[in-house]
């Protein structure tokens, strides 16, 4: 007998051995493997794939309110492969019950045919359903026939399971980057919404500046627009084209969508345009980089955003040809300021450079550090909103004053700025969207540091 095959025999007496010690406690167990041919039964992809089918076996009991010992649970890999094995105080359910839970779990698992989830009564001794398994691979005969009679080479079958092992993996770790970036986003955008008081912004006690949206419509058209975080993050980590450029048209149809949405749950109103477009943006950036390394890296987040926006300014706002000017394009061909797109053509720079300094040396976002943050955005920031409402004097006095209550920072200068804001009747839209990207990053990056991705 080879060396292998020796210690992968060892192996399963040890497991026998475990099982019959619950027994003489007097417990039945859960148990989940890998029916794994050949040598080694264990590798990387293996492990992870084994964790993946252990979490949501674990689900699958809880949810069937299974009494499983947790602290008497074991978790073990060795020459047998990965190997888990849990008792449970018996319940109303019977074993058979139990059992064809067990079956169910394996049935509707999109790989379950390499999963062996099997149970054993108190005796310790397997309880079987009756059910004989059919062969992995040729999907023919009983497992157990093709098995004893070597019906097919070890590698045959490793080269049919390992692709499909990796492919699913890969999904996992989609799924979860996409659950975890779009739920970053929505928390930054709710956020920076609900940060109060807010110089002539819509926030949780005012209207500010506006007299067509409450915190309410915020709260909707948040609502609305959240649903397609998801596919922004999708087109980001499926995106191979070396031409980055090429990303800016798909951003931009999930982004039309994203208005379409807003304004049906807002009754046309505009609130959110443009965290749509930087949100957008962030989030395909997000997948991108994450499809690349697996971390979040602020330079190549930066250098990502430039070239997907490179030449955005020039092209849309300097040679615009269309006869119908939107705010932008005027305010560009007045005063030169290329708003979203130019911070975006930048690699977001005032994020970066401004917002961001305010959160990083903080451990809690508080309301006064996502105060200071703002008053650095909007100290520095040409804020379009308020150049095509008041011009570009009335743009200037409020960066000073932002640029005041932040180096000195107490409640009268800032109630400063919010008067100010209110006497003119301005609202500084265009920063209040910049913040919200500061949150995102700021909490892409806290998220990163404690490897969540
Ligand atoms: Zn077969």
């Amino acid at each position: 007998m080879t060396e292998p095959l020796k210690s992968i025999l060892a192996a399963r007496d040890e497991r026998v051995n475990l099982k019959m010690q619950l027994s003489r406690k007097g417990w039945p167990g859960l148990s989940l493997t890998l029916n794994v041919p050949g040598f080694p039964k264990s590798n990387q992809l293996l492990k992870t794939f084994f964790a993946y089918c252990l979490r949501d076996f674990r689900y699958k009991l809880k949810a069937y309110q299974i009494d499983i010992i947790d602290n008497e649970a074991i978790e073990m890999g060795d020459a047998a492969g990965d190997f888990f094995l849990v008792p449970f105080i018996p319940g109303v359910l019977r074993l058979q019950e139990i059992k064809h839970i067990c079956e169910d779990f394996e049935q509707n698992h999109p790989l379950g045919r390499f999963i062996d989830a099997d149970l054993n009564d108190q005796a310790g001794n397997t309880v079987s359903s009756g059910k004989s398994k059919l062969c992995f691979f040729c999907l023919e005969r009983p497992a157990i026939e093709c098995r004893r009679e070597n019906a097919h080479e070890a590698d045959e079958l490793r080269a049919f399971m390992f692709p499909k092992i990796a492919g699913y993996n890969q999904q996992q770790l989609e799924t979860s980057i996409v659950k975890k970036l779009s739920s970053l986003a929505q928390q930054a955008i709710l956020y920076e919404v609900s940060l109060t008081p807010k110089p002539g912004l819509v926030d949780k006690l005012s209207n500010g500046s506006h007299t067509d949206m409450t915190y309410q419509t915020f709260i909707d058209s948040t609502a609305a627009i959240s649903p397609w975080f998801g596919e922004l993050i999708r087109e980001g980590l499926a995106f191979r084209d070396k031409d980055l450029r090429k990303a800016l048209p798909l951003i931009r149809n999930i982004g039309l969508r994203m208005e379409a949405s807003m304004c049906e749950a807002t009754c046309n109103i505009n609130t959110q345009k443009g965290i749509i477009f930087l949100m957008g943006l962030s989030l395909f950036a997000c997948g991108k980089l994450l499809s690349q390394s697996h971390r979040f890296n602020t330079d190549e987040f930066r250098r990502l955003i430039g070239t997907i926006c490179q030449g955005l300014v020039k092209r849309e706002l300097a040679d615009s040809t269309g006869s119908l000017k939107s705010h932008g394009e005027k305010i560009f061909l007045k005063y030169g300021f290329g708003g979203a797109r130019g911070e975006a053509e930048n690699g977001f720079e005032t994020v970066f450079r401004h917002g961001l300094a305010q959160l990083n040396s903080v451990d809690q976002l508080n309301e006064e550090a996502l105060t200071k943050s703002f008053l650095a955005i909007a100290s520095i920031n040409n804020d379009t909103n308020i150049l095509y409402r008041r011009g570009p004097q009335v743009l200037t006095t409020f960066q000073n004053l932002c640029k005041s209550a932040l180096d000195n920072y107490n409640e009268s200068n800032y109630a400063e700025v919010i008067d100010f804001c209110k006497n003119e009747n301005i609202s500084p839209g265009g920063s209040a969207d910049l913040l919200a990207v500061t949150i995102f990053v700021r909490l892409v990056i806290r998220a990163d540091e404690r490897q969540e991705f």
